[in-house]
């Protein structure tokens, strides 16, 4: 039996384990994907307190090895179920059933799609959601970005580094994204900014060649060819595995200032939890105040 089963290896799950390991307790942390959520997807992580800059993928593998130097045991699997089996006493099942006295969810969220006809066929071929994950593929090439926040706009300046051509396609006339990045890509001389651009359709055959789009200003119909097309359009979290033991508020799950859920025992961590900031420093926040609720939990309970 472990002491700690987190459930997710980005950000809150990695700073939850760190936090724990630390007061020598044995901790399993199961992670579905890769090491570091959705971080690792970023290629410049530039309000991490005291960092000036560093790569997501960079600031993830510094952590998971301080982990990984502190003892602790990893695995891949996706989690399906929890069970509570008595006081302090949880089933983990990844495919493989694992036993602890306290579970972490730090599940985060994941990327939102178009949900336009072809989507799923094209990624890969031509669609992608993550401009650090694949924009080399499209080196010297036209792409498109299809969004308008802080994630659009930086996969729009890191592909400008890389591609001819980036075109951002706005829904609205404007970016939700932070100034100081917004005024950096516009500086960019290679790319297009259009606004008020909705998707309607993904075109190609077996490659995707563009997207049409409704021109919401002239009510016209707008083809933009491309050879890539990056969609950065927001997240959705994926918490209906635990929905037995936890509240969800719109599929994220509700907790005390503690991170506690509504089951003893069981916490959440991080963007997978109902809050208004999802950023790094607040995901290890989360998962540091996760940690010394666990503790506490422990040894009332143990
Ligand atoms: C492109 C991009 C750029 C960003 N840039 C910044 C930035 O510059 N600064 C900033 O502060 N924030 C940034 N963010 C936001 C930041 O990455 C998130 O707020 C942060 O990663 C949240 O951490 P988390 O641990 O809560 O969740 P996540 O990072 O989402 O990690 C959750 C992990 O849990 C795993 N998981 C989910 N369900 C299961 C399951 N059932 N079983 C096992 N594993 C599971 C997932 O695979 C994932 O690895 C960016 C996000 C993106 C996408």
């Amino acid at each position: 039996m472990h002491d700690v089963i987190i459930i997710g290896a980005g950000p809150a799950g990695l700073s939850a384990a760190l936090y724990l390991l630390r007061s020598n307790l044995d901790v399993l942390l199961i992670e579905k994907e890769g090491i570091g959520g959705q971080i690792a997807k970023s290629p410049r992580l530039e309000n991490y307190p005291a960092i000036e800059s560093i790569s997501g993928m960079e600031w993830a593998d510094k952590l998971f090895n301080q982990i990984d130097n502190l003892g602790v045991h990893f695995d891949f699997g996706e989690v399906t179920t929890i069970k509570k089996l008595g006081e302090a006493h949880f089933q983990v099942d990844y495919g493989t059933i694992e036993e602890s006295k306290a579970v972490i969810i730090a599940s985060g969220v994941s990327h939102r799609s178009l949900g336009l006809p072809k989507e799923e066929q094209f990624v890969g071929h031509g669609l992608s959601y993550c401009a650090t994950c694949d924009g080399a593929f499209y080196k010297d090439q036209d792409v498109l970005v299809v969004g308008d926040g802080n994630t659009a706009v930086q996969y729009a300046i890191s592909l400008a580094n890389l591609c001819k051509k980036v075109t951002i396609c706005t829904l609205f006339g404007k970016f939700f994204a932070d100034e100081i990045i917004v005024k950096r890509m516009e500086s960019l001389p290679n790319v297009v900014i259009r606004h008020n651009l909705e998707s309607k359709e993904l075109l190609g055959d077996k490659e995707l060649t563009g997207v049409r789009f409704l021109n919401k200003e002239s009510g016209e119909m707008e083809t933009l060819n491309a050879d890539g097309v990056f969609v950065a359009i927001g997240q959705v979290p994926h918490n209906e595995a635990f929905a037995p033991l936890v509240d969800l508020e719109k599929g994220f799950i509700t907790v005390d200032e503690d991170m506690q859920t509504k089951t003893p025992g069981l916490f959440a961590a991080g963007d997978c939890r109902v809050k208004k900031t999802r950023q790094v420093v607040t995901a290890v926040s989360d998962g540091a105040i996760a940690a010394v609720s666990v503790e506490k939990y422990l040894s009332r309970n143990s």
